[in-house]
């Protein structure tokens, strides 16, 4: 608990640092405005016990003017604690959202990957709702709440102790039949939250997977299995709901209690003269003022344990490891030739499972490398391993003789770009797409582009041409013009150094040749590296090696190593075979 507590003290400091001074005048003005409010018992004192018991009819405008005067400091302060205040919590609030998405950014896509559909979102936008929450509570309704409890306290004990006593006793039962309430309420308010939740996971999963449940014919299935959980759902929503009102009328009830019995014990002390009736009607007031705050505070304790929850939920993102660390020393990569070395290499997904066992190769800048090898062998990995989504667990890469870990992320990135297959386009226009990456962009350039990359044709064709929007609720386009899509994109930015995962894995003849054409104008400037799958890509390349077992294991032109009869060679036949159904 206290743990907890240094935690979120902690998260308060860094989320609302330079908010002191706007914390501390929402503070000033909230108590000035609920101080404000104790005006009431005391006006309704004064008119019984003065104006009206000793006739004091001349008193009635003056305290009218009182009035009217608190009413405007009633309203300027709650206006002013609300803007302050709303201000500094909404912005904590934006800055936790900002940090927790630049952390996992760069959190390992192995980690992101295993989130559960929803997670993310629900930690970036409703843990941090529940813990900028929990500061306002702890900061600001907390400490007033127990100020009030103190004032109204000694203001009763003030007037009659033997009344505040019993007022106060009523409470603590008050207090106490809250407090066991709140477990309970509790649990069904987290079971009603995780049900929540999983079925909306439930839903999104099997739309995901609607092919699927069409082929296997299994939407009657499913459609139980959500009625059966909706029902479920329904029966603690209603138990829950129940138990609540309760809760609720029997806190009332007690309340009542309370008035019956300061109505009974104050009016014998009134009937019997020992305190006035304006006394006894401010009594009543003010005790009523004290439990909104009683209930306040035991509130803030209960939903403390769902803060704990949220709060232990944000700081796993939070304290989540960025997949590669950035040296401090980092220098900007500039680039000279762009020559890549990748010197004994080890690397693995899972320990003691290596993929790459020590690999060795160079790749020459101005010439287009060609990297063959059968399904999982770790083509791939190398260009992940190149733009540093992972590091080697042993050896180094070099690009023109720096070790790519030297260099800043930004930097490495800027100038290596991996264009993976099927490569993802984003809700936006066409437009968007291919500029995405690149900054600032003319349109003769985003023309060029395209026209390189073999879309112009298609993309003018489209209603909108350029400004035609892709992905949610615009056009889907097929593979194939996403994959041209995702060319102009790269062509756009003409890096130096350019891994492209089979760059003609969904197109047709005329267009591969396109393409084909297209990389070797980028080899004039780039260092190109071509994971092939296909037996035409290979012919473009002026060096080929081939992976196996972790290593390079074949490499030179594509007729010398057919010639081989080795790997490549059977590599080959079956890329022939299966592209042409041999
Ligand atoms: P290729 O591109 O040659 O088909 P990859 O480089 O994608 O192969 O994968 C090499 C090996 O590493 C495969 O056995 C694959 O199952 C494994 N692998 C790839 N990515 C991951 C990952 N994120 N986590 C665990 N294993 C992985």
């Amino acid at each position: 608990m206290w743990k907890d507590l240094v935690a979120l003290w902690k998260l308060t400091k860094i989320y609302l640092k330079g908010k002191a001074g706007a914390i501390l005048l929402g503070l000033f003005t909230s108590i000035i405005f609920s101080l404000t409010g104790l005006a009431t018992p005391y006006i309704t004192r004064f008119l019984i016990d003065v104006i009206f018991h000793a006739n004091r009819g001349d008193l009635l405008l003056p305290l009218l003017i009182i009035c009217g005067i608190i009413l405007i400091i009633l309203f300027f302060t709650g206006l002013i604690s609300d803007y302050v205040l709303v201000n500094a919590f909404e912005r904590a609030k934006l800055l936790m959202r900002h940090d927790l998405f630049r952390r996992l950014q760069k959190a390992s896509v192995d980690f992101l990957s295993m989130q559960r559909s929803g997670e993310l979102n629900y930690r970036i936008f409703g843990d941090t709702e529940a813990i900028q929450g929990f500061f306002n509570q702890l900061l600001i309704a907390l400490p007033i709440d127990l100020l009030f409890i103190v004032v109204i306290s000694s203001i009763m004990t003030n007037w009659n102790l033997r009344m505040a006593l019993f007022v106060l006793a009523v409470l603590c039962l008050q207090v106490l039949v809250i407090i066991g309430f709140q477990k309970p309420l509790l649990a069904y308010a987290l079971f009603q939250k995780g049900k929540a939740q999983f079925l909306s996971g439930f839903v999104v999963e099997r739309f995901r997977n609607i092919q699927l449940t069409r082929t296997l014919n299994t939407e009657a299935v499913e459609a139980d299995a959500f009625k059966s959980y909706l029902e479920e759902l329904m029966g603690i929503n209603v138990k829950a709901f129940m138990f609540r009102k309760f809760s609720e009328l029997s806190v009332v009830l007690i309340n009542n209690i309370w008035s019956f019995g300061i109505l009974w014990y104050g009016g014998r002390l009134v009937l019997t003269g020992q305190i006035t009736l304006g006394t006894l009607m401010a009594f009543l007031l003010i005790a009523g003022m004290l439990y909104p705050r009683i209930a306040s505070v035991v509130g803030s304790v209960f939903s403390f344990q769902d803060v704990r929850v949220s709060l232990y939920r944000f700081l796993e993102y939070h304290q989540v490891m960025p997949a590669v660390h950035e040296s401090p020393e980092a220098v900007e990569l500039s680039l000279k030739e762009g020559r890549v070395v990748f010197e004994n290499v080890w690397f693995g997904y899972k320990p003691g499972e290596p993929v790459l066992k020590g690999l060795s190769v160079t790749l020459e800048p101005r010439k287009i490398t060609a990297v063959v090898g059968r399904s999982g062998v770790g083509k791939s990995t190398l260009a992940r391993l190149l733009v540093r989504l992972y590091d080697p667990w042993e050896g180094r890469i070099l690009i023109d003789g720096i070790d790519i870990r030297q260099v800043t992320l930004e930097s490495l990135r800027g100038n290596v770009r991996y264009v993976v297959q099927g490569e993802f386009l984003f809700s936006g226009t066409i437009w968007d797409n291919i500029c995405y990456g690149a900054g600032s962009c003319s349109k003769e350039e985003i023309i060029a582009a395209a026209r390189m990359a073999n879309a112009y044709d298609f993309i003018m064709q489209l209603p909108q041409g350029f400004y035609t929007r892709l992905g949610e609720g615009g056009l889907q386009l097929s593979s194939g013009e996403a994959q041209r899509v995702a060319l102009a994109r790269l062509f756009l930015i003409n890096p130096k150094i350019v891994i492209l995962d089979e760059p003609t894995s969904f197109l047709d003849p005329e267009t591969e040749n396109a393409i084909y054409q297209a990389i070797m104008d980028l080899k004039e400037t780039a260092t190109v590296i071509v994971i092939a799958h296909r037996p035409s890509t290979v012919k473009i390349a002026d060096h080929i090696f081939v992976l196996d077992n972790g290593i390079v294991v074949e490499q030179g032109m594509h007729d010398e190593l057919l010639g081989k009869r080795g790997i490549y060679a059977a590599i080959y036949t079956e890329l022939y075979a299966h592209r042409y159904n041999l």
